[in-house]
């Protein structure tokens, strides 16, 4: 048995203990060790008995004289343990509640070490429940007393004292297996503990100060790894098939041209973005960008030019949106942008029908899809695009819209649908730098950190349920004076859009209908309608055929009504700031004022840091920075599906061990080769980040 081997393999009690261990991510015998403590108990002070006072706490060391357990009648304790210890300074009490088979070990005559509050019983001093173990033989160093103690994450039938006994054993009989896999050079230059002494100090330190350095050393760990196997996946992407260089200085008239038609200037952010991807097209190496920009940033028009120069340069293209509302309005805009310069844009999206729309077929009308995929220029749907029956004749760029939302799998696939396509994805949800630095250091990124011009902030309020009407009635009044349009969002009744939340929803669209808003019509859009009707509803409120449209989290990603300037969303302590952030980008699309009003009926919520971030704050990087440190990266997104690494040591709001690890990393890729242990290392973290769908 080793420390790889499964802990099924190390006999009874651990096959019996398996399934509890795998909740805490310990299958193997080197998961113990790599099982943190989350903090210590300090029990360093070893006191003589006459020495100590009510309050300390300490650890005594001395010979049980007397071991006993007493019954008492009624209530929940049942029995009390009681043991006098003695030292040559004077004699203490131990006492246990409900603990009977401590008899069993705390036997008269063993030499014990406690560790506890000292408690005051009367007049007589003593240690309530405290931290004990016998010494055997000629033991003298302690596990679970005497010093800073480990108190690890625990789960049902898995206390720390039984982790910590694992721990010390492996540490004591298989330390030897713990091979170093840093270079020399980077120990040496970060004065960094090695990691034998790391793994030691982190779980039994001297003091806190060599616990921190320890932490720090296997942080840093965590992230050295990461970024090398990041930077082992670009070059994997680079070292691909070469690719023919598109030409831009060619048709620099049509891209220019093709601007000039736009409604509006970009911003200077979009320049730079289309800037860089056209560098990127231009290079014999397929691209692989991710456009990182806030809602209403402006993503969706540089895409649209990077897919018409691949057009330019005899290329098909294809833009994958996580919703059909999404794919619709991308078709529409695209469409209406491109097809005046003679590029056929087609919609595809129900992955049953394959029916396209396209601006020369009718809507909805069900056509031989292979005939039209080697005709088209561009394609715009959502996962349905990944049919086998979608085959390009000759597919260059690939789009993939809220890149989040899709799985590695899914993207992989899109991909495999040309000869190594360039990969543009886009994304809305903000990550804090530090975590993209992390977990996107393969890819090139642009970001667009400028709004369109003419953008006034969304004004937002949290509101209290006693301003609840007030505000209903201040929406009718706004609604009907500056003659614009509202959304209500109401939340997921958990997790997705079941049945119960339509009923919710559906409930609350009539309430508001018969009850708030009489005069006004009302509009309700959730994720269980048909596309059709979905489409019907939107283009419907788009034409302003009713003032306010009573939605489910659906109108979350990417719809763009302008005319829609205020945005009320209901349980608002449920959503986490990210998606708050979206659903607020769905107002403030045009030149009026908007507002965003966070209802809550719950008292803490209404002083949270969190809701109140978003009455402050404006851009979604500063909202994810602050869901960062609030909630920690798991939160992020709700969940940890997206492909956000699950930190174990490490933590995002680490800068600065983040920028050294990246820098080391850089130093370190070239000669990985020289470093066999450090190669298998990141091979197995590459296993475990290739599966988070
Ligand atoms: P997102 O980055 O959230 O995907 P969109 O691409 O949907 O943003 O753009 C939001 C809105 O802003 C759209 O109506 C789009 O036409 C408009 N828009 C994009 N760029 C500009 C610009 N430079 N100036 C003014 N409006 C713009
Ligand atoms: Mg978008």
């Amino acid at each position: 048995m080793n420390l790889n081997s499964p802990i099924t393999q190390g006999g009874r009690i651990f096959k019996m203990y398996a399934g509890r261990l795998e909740k805490l991510n310990i299958t193997t015998f080197q998961d113990f060790l790599l099982h943190l403590p989350s903090r210590y108990e300090d029990y360093s002070i070893i006191s003589k008995i006459s020495k100590i006072q009510p309050g300390e706490t300490v650890t005594i060391q001395g010979q049980v004289i007397d071991m006993k357990t007493n019954y008492i009648r009624g209530g929940r304790i049942k029995t009390m343990q009681k043991a006098t210890v003695v030292d040559h300074t004077g004699s203490i009490e131990l006492t246990w509640f409900n603990q009977p088979f401590l008899t069993r070990t705390i036997l008269p005559n063993s030499t014990i070490s406690a560790s506890g509050r000292v408690g005051r019983f009367g007049k007589k001093i003593s240690l309530q429940s405290p931290e004990y173990e016998i010494f055997y033989n000629n033991q003298t160093n302690t596990i679970h007393t005497g010093r800073l103690i480990p108190v690890y994450p625990e789960t049902q039938g898995i206390s720390s004292k039984w982790l910590r006994r694992q721990i010390y054993n492996l540490l004591q009989n298989n330390q030897a297996e713990l091979l170093e896999y840093l270079p020399h050079m980077i120990l040496q230059e970060n004065h960094f503990m090695n990691l034998t002494e790391a793994i030691n100090e982190i779980h039994f330190p001297k003091n806190l100060e060599t616990a921190n350095k320890a932490r720090t050393r296997l942080a840093f760990d965590e992230f050295f790894l990461m970024q090398l196997a990041a930077q082992k996946r670009r070059y994997e992407w680079k070292k691909e098939t070469k690719v023919i260089p598109y030409e831009t200085e060619k048709f620099k008239k049509e891209i220019d041209t093709a601007i000039a038609s736009l409604p509006f200037a970009l911003t200077k952010a979009q320049k730079k973005a289309i800037e860089e991807i056209l560098q990127d097209l231009t290079k014999d190496k397929p691209m692989n960008r991710l456009l990182q920009g806030d809602v209403g940033s402006g993503k969706t028009v540089v895409a649209a030019i990077a897919m018409y120069v691949a057009h330019l340069n005899g290329y098909q293209s294809v833009l994958m949106a996580p919703t059909e509302i999404l794919a619709q309005q991308h078709y529409k805009s695209i469409e209406k942008f491109l097809s005046p310069l003679a590029v056929k844009v087609n919609l595809l999206t129900g992955s049953k029908k394959l029916s396209v729309i396209s601006s020369e077929v009718k809507r909805n009308r069900e056509i031989s899809f292979k005939n039209d995929a080697e005709n088209l220029d561009i394609l715009i749907g959502t996962h349905a695009v990944l049919s086998d029956k979608v085959i390009f004749k000759n597919l260059g760029l690939v789009i993939i819209d809220e890149q989040q939302r899709f799985g590695v799998q899914q993207r992989g696939l899109i991909k495999q649908k040309g000869k190594n396509p360039h990969l543009l994805t886009m994304t809305a949800t903000p990550i804090p730098r530090t975590v993209a630095l992390t977990m996107y250091g393969d890819l090139d990124l642009s970001y667009l950190n400028e709004m369109p011009t003419g953008r006034k902030k969304v004004k937002t309020w949290i509101v209290p349920p006693e301003k609840r009407d007030a505000a209903y009635e201040w929406i009718g009044k706004q609604i009907m004076e500056t003659n614009s349009q509202a959304f209500i969002v109401c939340p997921f009744i958990e997790p997705s859009e079941t049945m119960q939340t339509i009923k919710a929803v559906k409930q609350e669209y009539e309430r508001l209908q018969k009850d708030v808003y009489k005069d006004l019509k009302l509009g309700l859009l959730h994720g269980k309608l048909k596309a059709k009707e979905k489409d019907e509803v939107l283009q419907e409120f788009r034409e302003k055929k009713f003032a306010i449209l009573v939605a489910t989290p659906v109108v979350e990603v990417g719809i763009d009504v302008p005319n829609a300037t205020i945005i009320l969303i209901e349980a608002s302590e449920r959503f986490g700031l990210a998606q708050l952030h979206q659903l607020r980008g769905r107002v403030g699309r045009g030149d009026k004022q908007s507002y965003c009003l966070l209802f809550t009926d719950n008292k803490n919520a209404l002083n949270s840091q969190r809701l109140k971030g978003m009455e402050t704050l404006y851009s979604g990087a500063e909202l994810a920075e602050l869901d960062l440190k609030l909630r920690g990266p798991g939160n992020l997104y709700g969940t940890a599906q997206h492909g956000i690494p699950q930190l174990k040591v490490a933590s995002f709001s680490d800068t600065e061990l983040i920028h050294q690890a990246k820098e080391d990393a850089m130093k370190i890729f070239p000669h990985l080769s020289k470093y066999p242990l450090l190669e298998k290392k990141i091979a197995e973290i590459t296993l475990q980040t290739v599966s988070p769908d």
